[in-house]
This record gives C-alpha cells, structure tokens and sequence, in this order.
C-alpha cells in the first residue's frame, strides 16, 4: 500500500505482577476468602483468570515484567505449573538474547521513600537476591513499589548493581523527546541509574479501557501511529493482574497486541534489551516523593489524602504505632547482634538466604561469623532475624493503601508485629506489647468506629 517502507517503532509491555501477602504469619496459611468465591482466596482465583493463563501462552517469555516475592513464593507452593511455566519461560527469553526480561522488585513492596536508609538496602539486596534464586541469574533492572521514588532510593539501587528503574511521565521534569527513554539520572553521591519513562495515557487506555479482542485492531490504530510517529520507544507499564483478571478478555487483547506488530507499524522489545541497544541519550530529574497511584506527595501512606474515600487519618496513627514499635525491635535487636560480634544490618540483609529456603538458620549463622554462639543462643539470634523479618513487612505498601483500618490488609500489618514482638520477647524477654497496642489505640476505623488496639486484642486471642 505504502510506497515508502515504514519504519517500525520499538514497543515494550511491562507486566507488574504482585500479590499482598495474605498468609496468617502465625499459621502460614491464608484463611478463607468468602468474597474470592468460587476459589478459596485470591491467589488462586487471579492464578485461575490470570496467571496461569499468561503463563500457557508463553507471555513472560514475551513481555518485560516483575513477579512479587509473596506472590512468587505462593506460586510455587501452590500453583506450581503455572510458576515452572513462567521461571522457563523468562529463561528461554535469556537464551534467545542474552538478556533478562525480568526485573527485580523489593522483597516487602515497601514504600522505600518512607523507609530508613538501612531498610531501603534490605529491600533491594533482598529483591535481587529472590531474583537469582528463581530465575538463575542476575537482573539490571528493578521495579519501585508503586513507583515511589526518591533519590536515596535511586542511589541504593545503583550502589547495588542496577541499572534502570521506571516511572511514570509525571514523575520526572525534562524534555520527553526520547518518548520513553532511557534517560539518565544524576543522583546526589554522583552515580547515575538510568529510568525508563512510561506513557500513562496509553497504559490507562489499556488498563481502564480495555477494549474487546475483535476491536484490537481499531484500538491500536487509535493508540498507536502517533506514538510512533518520532521511532522512539512506547511503554505501557500497568498492573498484570489488568489482563485477565480486571478485564476477563484481557489475556486475548495482549497476545493480539503481541502479535500485531507488523500490521500496526511496532516491534515488541524488553527494558533491558532496549537498554543495551540504546544507551540513554537525554537526561531527566526525578520529582522526588512520588509515586505513580497517589499524585499527593506520598500522602497515601503516610497522613491520608483524597486517593481513597472517607476519614484516613488513621494512617498517620498507625504509621506512628508501627514506627515507635519497629524502632524498640530493632533497639533489642541491634544490641543483641552487636553483643555477640556481628553486623547487624548486614546479617539481616543475607538473611534472606534463609527465607528463601537456600541455608538452614544455624547454618547461616555460622557462615556469618556467629559459629561461636551456643544452640541457645543462636536459636535466640534466629528470633530476633526472623522478628526483622516480620517487623518489614508491616510495611507493605497495601497497609496504607486502602480506605479502611479495619479492612485486612492493615490487620495484617498489626498481625505482622504481633509475630515480631512475639519472636523478640523469647529472644529476649522484652515485651513490647503493652506500649505497641498503647500506640495502636489511637488510629480508629470511622467505618466500623474499632481502634486499632480492639484489632490487636482480637488478634491476641487468635493466636
Ligand atoms: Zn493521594
């Protein structure tokens, strides 16, 4: 038709696919979830719409994505088919370029800007070791939860050997005109780390406009030919759980996406591989303290703001409650570590080697300078890792998400450092109950009017 060849223009879908961590952390086990019915509870109804079907169609082996660490550890006790399907097919994806098409996330989808500079390099040597451990090898890239970012983060990742990152186009300031990059980052400590910058109209049009898979064909021809136009790279960037799951057609309208290509004037690629064909040329600033589900400054994880409905002041509270506690964990903690010769942050950092299975904890201590303990004492220097554990991952991002103290995902967060004082008071004998569920009497539910503190007794007597 065309008498001039038409150039193609590089096109990248990068999956996020995460799931909140649902399990008891007493039992381990995720109770009954009525309203994921007829499954028993989330993870295997969205593993049903959409995970395991994306994994048959060999899409993970197709797109640029990141697999969360409760999710991936679920997966793999669970659904481990559809896991196997994804570890090989991003291996597969390696061995035709020599490149990964996975990126890493932080273990605990902590909102890392809120996050001391120590739990920052917890959560990020913790992500990239999870990554080698189930794909065999190791990323350049990494996925900020919720795209929060600020430059101390920024500069833990590249202390740490990664190379790019992505954000959303509201979330840096400069010229655009490499569409979506990369562009380079200066950061503060004089490193660099390059960002990807992805189109938030088009992944919106995907996410909140997914169209039927007979009308692909006219959806891209309305999306695509002027992101084209300039031959740079086009990303969408969007949750995974948006393809099947949210929109039931949506593992469909993807591998028609992904098949399209040639028709519509798009070559599909990776981040990664992207990045080493085409080294940033253009630089960018960060905005700092942003993220790309909350455009007020971070306000919906720490004070609460009009990204979810009704009275969220409990937000701060609970923070405040979770910080007082997590500051008296690691008091005890530290001191205990450093009576007996070690580092602590260190040790906690390369105990994710015992939580994910690779060394059992007596082991571990004694590759790390801690041979010297007796069973005792290590079995009280293993508490007290495991409470770090437990005491990160009240942090995760879903805690403060929502609009609700009283909803699941911030009981959990209570549930979580219930365990690690727990933990720590048979390491140690301190009880940290008392003053924690003092804090946690101030947040309220102005659904269900209950405190925090009625949520931790209720808890209490569970376990
Ligand atoms: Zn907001």
């Amino acid at each position: 038709m065309s008498p001039v060849a038409r150039s193609t223009c590089p096109f990248c879908i990068h999956g996020h696919f995460y799931q909140p961590p649902r399990a008891d952390p007493f039992t381990g086990r995720i109770p009954r979830e009525p309203d994921a019915a007829p499954y028993a509870n989330w993870n295997e109804r969205i593993t049903a719409e959409c995970y395991a079907p994306l994994a048959a169609a060999d899409v993970f082996g197709q797109i640029s994505f990141n697999l969360g660490g409760t999710l991936a550890r679920w997966l793999e006790e669970h659904a481990y088919p559809t896991y196997e399907r994804i570890v090989t097919s991003a291996r597969a994806y390696h061995a035709a370029h020599a490149v990964t098409n996975g990126l890493a996330q932080p273990v605990h989808h902590t909102i890392l800007p809120l996050a001391r500079h120590r739990d920052k390099v917890c959560q990020v040597r913790g992500g990239l070791a999870s990554f080698v451990h189930r794909f065999g090898r190791q990323t350049e890239g990494m996925w900020l939860p919720e795209m929060a970012v600020d430059l101390e983060t920024l500069q833990v990742m590249a202390a740490e050997g990664i190379r790019f990152t992505i954000l959303s186009d509201e979330q840096v300031r400069g010229d655009l005109e490499e569409e979506a990059g990369p562009y380079l980052v200066r950061l503060p400590d004089g490193g660099e780390i390059a960002v990807f910058v992805r189109d938030r109209h088009l992944s919106n049009a995907l996410s909140f406009g997914m169209p039927d898979p007979d009308h692909v064909d006219d959806w891209l021809q309305e999306q695509m030919p002027y992101r084209c136009r300039r031959g740079g790279l086009v990303l969408l960037a969007t949750d995974g759980e948006t393809l099947g799951h949210h929109h039931r057609q949506g593992v469909e309208v993807l591998q028609r996406i992904l098949a399209a290509g040639e028709r519509h004037g798009y070559e599909m690629t990776t981040l990664t591989r992207y990045l080493h064909e085409h080294p940033p040329r253009a630089e960018v600033e960060v905005i700092e303290n942003t993220a790309w589900s909350c455009s007020h400054h971070l306000d919906r994880w720490t004070v609460g703001c009009d990204c979810t409905q009704g009275d969220s002041r409990w937000k701060g509270a609970l923070r405040r409650a979770l910080d007082n506690l997590a500051c008296d964990l690691d008091n005890i903690y530290v001191c205990q570590a450093r009576q007996w010769g070690a580092d602590p942050w260190r040790l906690r950092d390369d105990y994710i080697a015992v939580v994910l299975g690779q060394v059992d904890s007596m082991s571990f201590l004694a590759k790390n300078g801690l041979g010297h303990l007796n069973e005792e004492q290590a079995r009280r220097m293993d508490r007290l890792l495991e409470a770090q554990f437990y005491r990160q991952r009240m942090y995760a991002s879903c805690t403060f998400f929502f609009d609700d103290l009283s909803r699941h995902e911030p009981r959990y967060a209570i549930a979580n450092g219930i365990r690690a004082l727990a933990l720590t008071r048979y390491a140690s004998g301190e009880d940290l109950s008392r003053s924690f569920r003092r804090d946690l009497a101030i947040p309220v539910s102005s659904k269900s009017g209950e405190t925090g503190a009625a949520i931790f007794d209720r808890l209490m007597e569970q376990s």
